[in-house]
């Protein structure tokens, strides 16, 4: 079995791995590099019998629809996840036009990749080529999924991966097959996450300091914006609470998908109690009122949290409480530096307190290496971080077990 890297293997961002075995090619995840520049993986030079998506997220799946330009392979991943990858790719589309006037594929591509889709629920082993292959629950968002791919050997790849329970997905352990490979990704390599209730509270005290003021909450559309609003529904935050841009749209698309959040009908109550902004005026009013604000863009490099944080920035009733990772030369990045907000038409001094709070939906550094610890495979490759030949090194030193980190262009035998 061998596997090809053809992206995301020293960086978060465009994930694409090829593996190649018994005449059988595969594709795990063909993702985009967001930030700051686009990045795409490199091409697949070979006939591909299918492509897994282990979720939505532009890091794993971005540059799926890429390849149906080219060919047409099946592709497998949760009914979750298609749907909020639809969502993320359509926008994706738009927004390459709107900033650039082109993007690499068009409507058309996406349509012909949702021809292909094959559905798989967790835990039922499928048939791709001459592998069998098998969705574990990941627990990163609704719908992710680690994958298990069995042929001349068994691998395991994590996708983006959580061991523990949140307020909108449930962890229950899960007992994976015998591996010879684990590929792990490495995200919270070198951070460990606080403890998740006391920051849940630390954040509710904090938005009832600004009780009648306005609070924005910037997330990510997809998980951690509804994460957000049970967390707040949950600690008796029930009123005056609006979610505003794309995190509505996937919402609704996360409640319907209702088997895989832990509990949907808490989800229905939260979503009856949020207002969705809909217009122009009614963020206004907002602004005037106050309110407690739930918006895209996570890291502050779009969508209506610039209008909102442009009428407030010299506000002392207003906060700004970030939940999110904050990709190096992002706006929100530099806003958490600097005070200053920066893009390409903007500059301007936020004059509000800022707080940044953990949300995480990655396994931090105990958790990995309790992880493969717990798999014990006989290899393991780290990918999907900013420091994965340290981490390999300290997994070989601590758990005794083979690591590389390969880098993009490289091949492994397994
Ligand atoms: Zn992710």
């Amino acid at each position: 079995m061998i596997i090809e890297f053809l992206g995301g293997c020293r960086q978060i961002g465009r994930e694409a791995f090829l593996v190649k075995d018994k005449k059988t090619n595969v594709l795990l995840e063909y993702g985009v590099e967001l930030q700051p520049n686009i990045q795409i993986p490199l091409l697949p030079t070979v006939k591909l019998d299918g492509i897994f998506v282990t979720h939505a997220h532009l890091d794993h799946s971005g540059m799926v629809p890429l390849i149906y330009k080219i060919q047409n392979p099946n592709l497998y991943t949760t009914p979750a996840t298609l749907d909020l990858m639809n969502l993320l790719l359509e926008d994706y589309i738009k927004v390459a036009k709107l900033t650039r006037g082109f993007g690499e594929y068009t409507k058309h591509d996406l349509i012909k990749m949702n021809k292909y889709f094959r559905p798989h629920p967790y835990n039922q082993k499928f048939r791709v080529g001459n592998l069998h292959a098998e969705f574990f629950d990941a627990s990163h968002i609704p719908g992710s999924a680690s994958v298990f791919l069995d042929g001349s050997k068994k691998i395991l790849y994590t996708g983006d991966i959580n061991t523990v329970e949140t307020n909108l997905l449930s962890y229950k352990e899960i007992n994976y097959p015998r591996v010879d490979c684990l590929i792990t990704e490495s995200t919270y390599s070198e951070r460990e996450h606080p403890d998740r209730k006391l920051e849940e509270k630390r954040l509710i005290k904090k938005v009832l300091e600004y009780e009648h003021g306005t609070v924005l909450l910037p997330t990510f559309a997809v998980g951690r914006a509804q994460e957000i609003l049970m967390t707040l529904y949950t600690n008796g935050i029930k009123e005056n609470i609006y979610l505003d841009g794309m995190a509505q749209k996937a919402a609704d698309l996360i409640l319907y998908h209702k088997n895989y959040v832990k509990d949907a009908l808490t989800l229905k109550k939260v979503l009856k109690h949020v207002n969705f902004v809909r217009t122009r005026k009614q963020r206004d009013r907002i602004v005037r009122e106050g309110g407690i604000v739930v918006t895209t863009s996570g890291m502050l490099n779009g969508g209506p949290i610039l209008h909102y944080l442009k009428k407030v920035r010299d506000n002392k009733n207003a906060c700004l409480f970030i939940t999110g990772f904050q990709a190096p030369g992002t706006p929100g990045e530099k806003l958490l530096r600097t005070g200053y907000f920066e893009n390409d038409e903007n500059k301007f001094k936020v004059n509000l307190e800022i707080q940044k709070f953990d949300f995480s939906g990655h396994a931090g550094r105990k958790e990995l290496f309790d992880l493969i610890e717990k798999i014990s495979p006989k290899k393991v490759i780290c990918v999907h971080g900013d420091h994965t030949p340290k981490f390999a090194k300290e997994i070989e030193k601590k758990l005794n077990i083979e690591s590389l980190a390969p880098d993009v262009g490289d091949s492994v035998e397994v």
